[in-house]
């Protein structure tokens, strides 16, 4: 590889971003680091219609979460910017008319009122043929290639609207190599002739993205599988304005598939998972789309499992760290056909993570989810260890609402129902004097208070086994939770007492 790697993300900002789209990220991300290139986010927002206000902070912010930090962008600088097509609006002309000079494209003055005549000539029995401005029909319609030079000349001194339409080859084979797909070829007959410089001056997605990739120094050009239709359009644009020599590399990623067919925003809501990263919720629509974040996903877990959607290095292994993945990820491992989204997948993947992260590093999300869920934590260190002691049982982020709790507040309900039926005289008594016995000891830990408790259920001669789920139904308020004599260590001696106390009357 002889030029110097640099990838780009080039989101437009409409929404928020999707499994597919943070993979697109990541994909990018990963061969940048591989190769020590650069890695850039170039926001496409020339359709103005499509502009949602908000939209890029988002792409920024889901970015951050995810440890995704670009190099270049609106937000970090850099030496190619602007970093917002909007920005650059200015600089497109002069390749459209270059191609108009070159013969490749043609000044169209056909109005919308005249396309839409034509659109319902063209389905006159409502029979859904649609119309397509291509070369079968271009020579008779009103454009620079029908009319007279000087009719052209007079139009344009009269700034009379108009757009510029690529002129699409009649009938040529247009091929590339794309690293994941190998050679990809399309025929031109049937494509029709995409606009490329807007009434209002604006570039279509078709002339900015090839323009920006040049003049960014853009050495491999990724991006998800349904751009793969755009191709022919942008292979042939490279080759008009700058040369297939210095057209970047392209890889297609494959789709990410749900439950039925290409996974869509309207599956998360039927089958209850997130398929955004973050929460979104449209301004336009008011519509609300959950975030694997809001969740209870760590950034670690989501990263590893939007790897494997479509990748792998060739292994059994899946557990990866970001760092782990700059060094593996190859694109050629990356799939070509689609990549199915399994949610209880995704959530083993965050137990996991969970599991391996220190209590420290978990220490602020779980503080988040605690707030949310009406608990507030004054001592750090103290929830350092209930995290340490429950981390285990808890896939989601919102797990450790419910399993730590009671490590909090004293159990608002107790599950008497579950010790009733086997409460004894003989049980209440063991409490007692485990109780005195706890009030009275100068060491508190785990070890010991077990060590007590056998040696008092030895006494009474009751197995310790039938009285650790009262215990555990006193301090805790239900069958959950990790052992119950680290609970008793964390909780301290006042509010294991207070606990006992409160609850022996219940069980009567
Ligand atoms: N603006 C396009 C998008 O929204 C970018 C496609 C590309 O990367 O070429 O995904």
């Amino acid at each position: 590889m002889s030029k110097r790697v640099r990838v780009r993300f080039a989101p437009s900002p409409t929404g928020g971003l999707h499994l597919g789209g943070v993979r697109t990220v990541l994909f990018n991300y990963l061969f940048a680091k591989k190769h020590q290139g650069d890695f850039i986010v170039r926001i496409e927002d020339t359709d103005q219609s499509r502009y949602v206000p908000g939209a890029e902070e988002y792409i920024f912010d889901t970015l951050r979460w995810c440890g995704l930090e670009p190099d270049e962008s609106v937000q970090h600088g850099g030496n190619y910017g602007p970093y917002r097509q909007s920005e650059r609006k200015a600089g497109y002309r002069q390749y459209a008319e270059q191609l108009v000079k070159q013969g490749h494209a043609y000044y169209a003055f056909d109005t919308p009122e005249e396309l839409d005549q034509v659109r319902k000539a063209t389905d006159k029995n409502g029979e859904g043929h649609s119309f397509q401005y291509d070369h079968t029909v271009r020579m008779k319609m009103r454009n620079s290639l029908n009319l007279l030079e000087s009719e052209v000349q007079q139009l344009l001194n009269a700034q009379t609207p108009h757009v510029i339409r690529i002129k699409m080859p009649e009938n040529e084979t247009v091929s590339f190599t794309d690293m994941i797909r190998g050679e990809v070829s399309f025929e031109t007959a049937l494509s029709d002739d995409k606009v490329l410089l807007k009434a209002d001056g604006m570039p279509t997605y078709h002339l900015a993205v090839v323009v920006d990739d040049h003049l960014m120094e853009i050495s491999h050009a990724f991006r998800g599988e349904e751009w793969l239709p755009s191709a022919p359009v942008h292979i042939l644009l490279w080759k008009y304005l700058f040369g297939l020599n210095s057209m970047p590399q392209w890889a297609h990623f494959p789709l990410i598939l749900g439950p039925q067919g290409k996974l869509s925003k309207r599956d998360g809501a039927k089958y209850g998972f997130p398929v955004f990263a973050m929460n979104w919720k449209d301004p336009k629509t008011g519509e609300f789309t959950e975030g694997f974040k809001e969740k209870g996903f760590i950034p670690e877990a989501f990263i590893n499992l939007l790897a494997l959607l479509g990748w792998n290095d060739g292994t059994e292994k899946e557990l990866y760290s970001l760092d782990e993945l700059a060094e593996e990820f190859t694109m050629e491992r990356v799939h070509s056909s689609g990549a199915k989204f399994d949610f209880e997948k995704a959530k083993w993947f965050n137990h996991e993570w969970i599991k391996m992260a220190s209590p420290d590093r978990l220490q602020e999300d779980v503080k988040r989810f605690l707030g949310e869920g009406g608990i507030s934590v004054t001592d750090d260190s103290y929830l350092a260890k209930v995290i340490g002691l429950v981390k285990e049982r808890c896939t989601l982020l919102s797990d450790f609402v419910q399993q730590t709790d009671f490590f909090f507040r004293a159990p608002a309900v107790i599950d008497q129902e579950a010790v009733k039926p086997k409460w004894s005289e003989a049980k209440k008594e063991f409490f007692q004097t485990y109780a005195a016995q706890l009030q009275t000891t100068g060491e508190w830990n785990a070890e010991h208070l077990e060590q007590l408790f056998k040696e008092t259920a030895a006494e009474k001669a009751i197995k310790p086994g039938e009285l650790q789920l009262p215990f555990r139904i006193m301090l805790v308020g239900g069958k959950f939770g990790p052992q119950v004599f680290q609970i008793a260590e964390l909780l301290g001696k006042d509010e294991t007492l207070a606990r006992i106390q409160h609850a022996l009357p219940l069980f009567e």
